[in-house]
C-alpha cells in the first residue's frame, strides 16, 4: 500500500474558526485510511483501533463495501419512504434472519434508533393501560448512554450529558446494572418498558450478565413490559456473535442497532419483534432519510462479507488470546491497568488513573483507541484485524504502561 500523497492544509485552523466547540479532538488531521490503517496529513500511519467508535466494521475502503456503495451511487441513492425499493426490503429480511420474527425501521443514527425503541415504549403503555399519559415509565441502567436525543439523554443519566438540557423527557428511572432486585423494585403500575445496553460501551464496556439479562426477560413477561435492548455500539458482530444479547440466550421485544451496520455509512435500524410491531401504524413515526438504497446498499455489503468472510467466527476465535495477553499485561502492571472486560473485539481496559495520557502515549507510537467514561479505555478492532495486528496492539501498551510505571 502506498503512502497517501501528502496534503498539508490548514484543516486545524478552519476547525478553529469554523467548526462547533462540542468535542475534545485529537490533534491529527486525517487524510485516508485502508483496512486497519490511517494515514494522517503528516504522512504518519496509525493502526486504526477505534473503528470509527466502533463503527467500520470491515475497516476502512474494504473494496467490496466501497464497489457496492459505487454501484448504488450510479443507480439510485434517495427516493424517500414515499416508495419501496429492493435494497430495503432485502436489508429488513436478513435482520430479521439475525432477529427472529418480526419488522423492520431504517433510520440514520444509533440515537434514532433509540427514539423510535422509546416511542414504542409509549405505544405499548397505551395498549397496555387503554389511555394516553398513564403508563409511561421505562427503567434503564445508572451509568447508560443511549444517544444525545431528548428521548434518549433523558433515559442517560449522566451529568455531563444531561446538563444544561432539563427539563428533561419524564418518565425514566434508573436501577444498578445486574442488579436484578433494583430493577424489580422500580416496577409499578406507570412502568411500559425495561431498556439497557448488553453491553454498556461509553460508559466504559460493562457487560449485563447472562443471569441479569434472562431475569429481566422474566421481569418483562411477568409485568407485561417490553424489554427494549441498545444494540447500538455492541451489536452486527462485534462480541462474535451478530447480537451481543446471543450469548445470554434471552430473545428482547425490540433492537436498536446503527453503528457496525453501515460500516461507516450512516445506517439505524430497529427490529420489533411479531407481537409488538403493529403498534406502530401509517403516520405514527417516520424518517425521510431512513433507509435510502445507498445506505442499505452499504448495509448489505456489511452482512455479506461478514458471511462469506466468516467474521463472527474470525472474531471470536482470535478475541480469545488477544483478551488473555491484555489480562496478562495487567497483571504485569496492576497499579496502572487493574482491569480487563468485554468480549470480542469489544474491549475495555480499566486504568487506575485518568487515560488522557495514556491515549496520548499511544497515539504517538502509532496506536488510535478509544477513551470512556470511568479511566477506562475501549479497545475496538475492526473485525479484518489480523492475529499479528491484534499482537501489536497489545506491545504498544506495553511499551506506553513500561514508560509511565
Ligand atoms: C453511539 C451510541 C448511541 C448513539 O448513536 P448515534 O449514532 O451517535 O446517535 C446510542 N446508544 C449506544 C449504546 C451507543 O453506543
Amino acid at each position: 500500500m502506498n503512502p497517501p500523497s501528502i496534503v498539508r492544509t490548514n484543516t486545524a485552523e478552519l476547525y478553529d474558526a469554523n467548526v462547533l466547540k462540542n468535542y475534545a479532538r485529537a490533534p491529527i488531521t486525517v487524510v485516508r485510511g485502508r483496512g486497519t490503517q490511517i494515514w494522517d496529513d503528516a504522512g504518519n500511519c496509525y493502526l486504526d483501533f477505534t473503528s470509527g467508535i466502533a463503527v467500520n466494521a470491515l475497516g476502512h475502503c474494504h473494496p467490496d463495501w466501497v464497489a457496492a456503495i459505487a454501484r448504488q451511487a450510479g443507480e439510485l441513492i434517495h427516493v424517500s419512504n414515499l416508495f419501496r425499493h429492493p435494497n430495503q426490503g432485502e436489508l429488513a429480511k436478513r435482520i430479521v434472519g439475525y432477529a427472529g420474527p418480526g419488522r423492520v425501521f431504517f433510520c440514520n443514527s444509533g440515537g434514532e434508533a433509540d427514539e423510535a425503541m422509546i416511542k414504542l415504549s409509549r405505544l405499548h403503555g397505551v395498549a397496555k393501560s387503554g389511555e394516553e399519559g398513564k403508563c409511561y415509565k421505562v427503567i434503564c441502567a445508572q451509568n447508560a448512554f443511549h444517544g444525545r436525543m431528548f428521548g434518549g439523554m433523558s433515559a442517560t443519566p449522566q451529568e455531563k450529558i444531561q446538563k444544561g438540557f432539563r427539563p428533561l423527557v419524564p418518565g425514566f428511572v434508573f436501577g444498578e446494572l445486574n442488579n436484578l432486585q433494583s430493577f424489580a423494585d422500580l416496577i409499578d403500575d406507570q412502568t411500559s418498558a425495561i431498556l439497557v445496553e448488553s453491553i454498556q460501551g461509553e460508559s466504559g464496556i460493562h457487560p449485563c450478565t447472562p443471569e441479569f439479562l434472562r431475569g429481566l426477560r422474566q421481569l418483562c413477561d411477568k409485568h407485561n413490559l417490553l424489554l427494549l435492548l441498545d444494540e447500538v455500539q455492541c451489536g452486527v458482530g462485534r462480541t462474535g456473535k451478530f447480537y451481543a444479547f446471543e450469548h445470554a440466550g434471552v430473545r428482547p421485544d425490540a433492537i436498536a442497532m446503527a453503528k457496525g451496520l453501515g460500516g461507516g455509512f450512516p445506517i439505524g435500524a430497529v427490529w420489533i419483534s411479531d407481537r409488538f410491531a403493529d403498534l406502530f401504524t401509517p403516520g405514527s413515526h417516520g424518517t425521510t432519510f431512513g433507509g435510502t438504497p445507498l445506505a442499505c446498499a452499504a448495509g448489505l455489503a456489511v452482512l455479506d462479507v461478514l458471511a462469506r468472510d466468516k467474521l463472527l467466527e474470525k472474531v471470536t476465535a482470535l478475541s480469545g488470546p488477544w483478551i488473555e495477553d491484555f489480562k496478562k499485561l495487567a497483571a504485569e502492571f496492576p497499579k496502572q491497568l487493574t482491569g480487563v472486560r468485554g468480549r470480542g473485539f469489544l474491549i475495555g481496559l480499566q486504568f487506575a488513573s485518568d487515560t488522557a495520557p495514556y491515549l496520548t502515549a499511544l497515539r504517538e507510537r502509532g496506536l488510535l483507541v478509544v477513551g470512556s467514561g470511568g479511566n477506562a479505555i475501549r479497545v475496538l478492532p475492526p473485525f479484518i484485524a489480523t492475529a499479528e495486528e491484534l499482537a501489536r496492539s497489545v506491545e504498544i501498551f506495553r511499551a506506553v504502561l513500561t514508560a509511565k510505571a
